[in-house]
C-alpha cells in the first residue's frame, strides 16, 4: 500500500519527516525514501526497507542534514519520492495508489518525442514517475495534480514539495487518506516556530506534537507553506474510502473520516459477538490486528479475554513478508508462541482480521491442537475475501484464485469458477453458506462464522455509500 508524510516549517524539520515517515512503517514493507530541499538544492535518500527498520536504514543520511521543507514515503512497490527538475521547477513527489492504466498513460506521453521514462525495473514502470510526466505536461501544479486525477485509473494520492510549500492532493475518490496538521513551538533560540505537516496516518500527529487542522476530502488539493494552508481545489462529491483500512491496515491509534481505528475493531467484534450463540471459555485474538476485533468481542459476550499466543517482539518487530509462500509460513510461525496453560483442554475463539489463502489461520488451529486445544472457533473480522484489489498496490501480488474463498467456489462448483459469484456474497444465500462451511471443514475449525458485510459498515459508521468494500462484494 504505503503512506505519505511532509512537513514545512520557519525552522528545521528534518526530525519530524523522519519520525512521521517513520510511523508509516506498518503501510509498507518494500522501499522507504526522504526528500529534503536545503541550501544545496535537494537532498534524497531511497532504501530498501524489507527486513530492516526505516529508522535504522536512514539514521545514518540524517548528518549534518537542516531543512525547512521535506517529505517522506514508504511504499510497497516503487522506489520514491522522486526529485524532478522540470518545466514547472524543481519538485520532489511521493505517491500512493496504484495506476491501472500506467502502459497506455506512457504510450500517450511518448506521443511527445521529448517524454521518457527512467526508472523502469524489471518492465515495470515506476508510478510516481508516471505521474510526475503526467504533471510536467500542464503548466501550473495544480492542473497537473488535477490531471492525474481525470487520467489515472485505479487511485492515487500525492505529495508533492516545491522548494516553498507542499501540495496534497487526496484521491479522487479518497480510497486513501490525507490529513493536515498544524504545531507552534519555541525553537532552541526561543523563536516562535510554525510548522504543518501533511499525513496519511493520523497516528503521526499526536506524538509529533501536531493538532489535526484539516482532513482533506476526496481529490481535494490544498498547498501548506509557512503562511499556512490554502485550499487550491475543493473536494469532489464522491467518496469510496477503503473500509480494509479499518479492518486491518491502518494502525490503531489513527482516525479516518471521524472513525478511529481500534474503536472501529471493538464495534467489529461486538456486533461478531451480537450474532454469535457460541458457548466457549475464552476470545483471543491473532496478533496484532486481531486482537482488537477480540477485546470488542469479549467486552459484548463477557467471555473472558485471553492471549494463547505471544508474538515475539525482540527480534521480529517489523513485519517481514518475503514473496514466497514457504518461507512467509515459516516466518508466521516462529512470530507466534503459543502459551500451553491457556491452551489445553480449553473451548478458544479466535477472531483474526481477514482470511486470505487460508494457509497462516490452518496452521494456527493446527498449533493449537497440538497443544491440546479442546475446540477452535474461528471468527474473521470481514467477510469472505472474493475480489483482488484494483485501487492499491500491495507487497505481495496474489491472484484471484490464491484467495481460499475463491478456491472453495472452484471446488464446490466442481473444478470451474462460475462466470458470476453474487450468490457467494450474499450471508443470505445457501451457497455462500455452503462455501463457508466448506472452508471451516478444510481448515479444521470447530466453527466458522464471518462477520457479516453490514455490520462491518455499521461499525465503521460513515455510510455503506461512502466505501470500497470490493474485496468483499466486487463493489467499488
Ligand atoms: S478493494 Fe479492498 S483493499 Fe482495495 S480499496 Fe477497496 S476495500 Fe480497500
Amino acid at each position: 500500500m504505503g503512506g505519505l508524510f511532509g512537513v514545512v516549517s520557519t525552522g528545521d524539520v528534518v526530525m519530524d519527516v523522519y519520525f512521521g515517515t517513520d510511523y508509516h512503517s506498518h503501510l509498507g514493507a518494500s522501499k522507504g525514501g526522504m526528500a529534503f530541499w536545503t541550501q544545496e538544492g535537494f537532498c534524497r535518500s531511497i532504501h530498501n526497507i524489507e527486513n530492516v527498520q526505516f529508522r535504522a536504514r536512514f539514521e545514518a543520511d540524517l548528518e549534518g542534514l537542516k531543512s525547512n521543507i521535506g517529505i517522506g514515503s514508504i511504499s510497497d512497490t516503487d522506489p520514491q519520492p522522486l526529485t524532478v527538475r522540470s518545466q514547472l521547477g524543481n519538485y520532489a513527489l511521493g505517491t500512493v495508489g496504484r495506476i491501472n492504466n500506467a502502459c497506455q498513460l506512457a504510450d500517450k506521453a511518448f506521443k511527445n518525442p521529448n517524454v521518457h521514462l527512467l526508472e523502469i525495473n524489471k518492465n515495470r514502470i515506476n508510478q510516481t514517475e508516471l505521474i510526475s510526466v503526467i504533471i510536467d505536461c500542464e503548466d501550473t501544479f495544480k492542473d497537473g495534480l488535477l490531471a492525474v486525477q481525470e487520467k489515472v485509473e485505479g487511485s492515487c494520492s500525492v505529495l508533492l514539495m516545491t522548494p516553498q510549500g507542499l501540495y496534497a492532493g487526496r484521491d479522487k475518490f479518497g480510497r486513501t487518506p490525507l490529513k493536515v496538521g498544524k504545531k507552534e513551538e519555541d525553537d532552541e533560540k526561543g523563536k516562535l516556530k510554525s510548522s504543518y505537516c501533511v499525513t496519511s496516518e493520523s497516528c503521526t500527529l499526536t506524538n509529533l506534537g501536531y493538532q489535526m487542522i484539516y482532513e482533506l476530502g476526496p481529490g481535494e488539493i490544498v498547498y501548506l507553506s509557512t503562511d499556512g494552508l490554502e485550499k487550491v481545489s475543493p473536494p469532489r462529491k464522491d467518496m469510496r474510502m477503503c473500509a480494509f483500512l479499518w479492518v486491518y491496515y491502518g494502525y490503531p491509534a489513527s482516525t479516518y473520516e471521524g472513525t478511529n481505528v481500534e474503536m472501529m475493531r471493538y464495534n467489529c467484534g461486538a456486533a461478531m459477538a451480537r450474532r454469535d450463540k457460541i458457548e466457549v471459555d475464552s476470545v483471543a485474538g491473532v496478533p496484532d490486528s486481531g486482537l482488537a476485533h477480540a477485546i470488542g468481542y469479549s467486552n459484548e459476550s463477557k467471555i473472558p479475554y485471553c492471549r494463547p499466543f505471544v508474538k515475539y517482539t525482540p527480534t521480529w518487530a517489523r513485519s517481514f513478508t518475503p514473496q514466497n509462500q514457504e518461507v512467509r509460513s515459516l516466518v508466521a510461525r516462529m512470530k507466534l508462541m503459543p502459551i500451553p496453560e491457556l491452551i489445553m483442554g480449553k473451548r478458544l475463539l479466535f477472531c483474526d482480521d481477514s482470511i486470505v489463502r487460508g494457509t497462516q489461520m490452518r496452521e494456527t488451529a493446527n498449533l493449537l491442537y497440538r497443544c491440546y486445544a479442546k475446540e477452535v472457533h474461528v471468527r474473521p473480522a470481514c467477510p469472505p475475501l472474493l475480489f483482488r484489489c484494483p485501487y492499491l498496490n500491495f507487497t505481495i501480488t496474489r491472484s484471484e484464485m490464491e484467495l481460499a474463498a475463491r478456491r472453495a467456489i472452484f471446488d464446490l462448483e466442481g473444478g470451474k469458477m462460475p462466470d458470476n459469484i453474487d450468490s457467494y456474497c450474499d450471508p443470505e444465500n445457501e451457497k455462500y453458506m455452503a462455501m463457508v462451511d466448506y472452508l471451516g471443514e478444510s481448515m479444521g475449525f470447530s466453527s466458522l462464522v464471518y462477520q457479516n458485510i453490514h455490520d462491518m459498515v455499521d461499525a465503521i459508521g460513515i455510510g455503506a455509500e461512502k466505501l470500497c468494500t470490493y474485496c468483499w462484494n466486487g463493489k467499488g
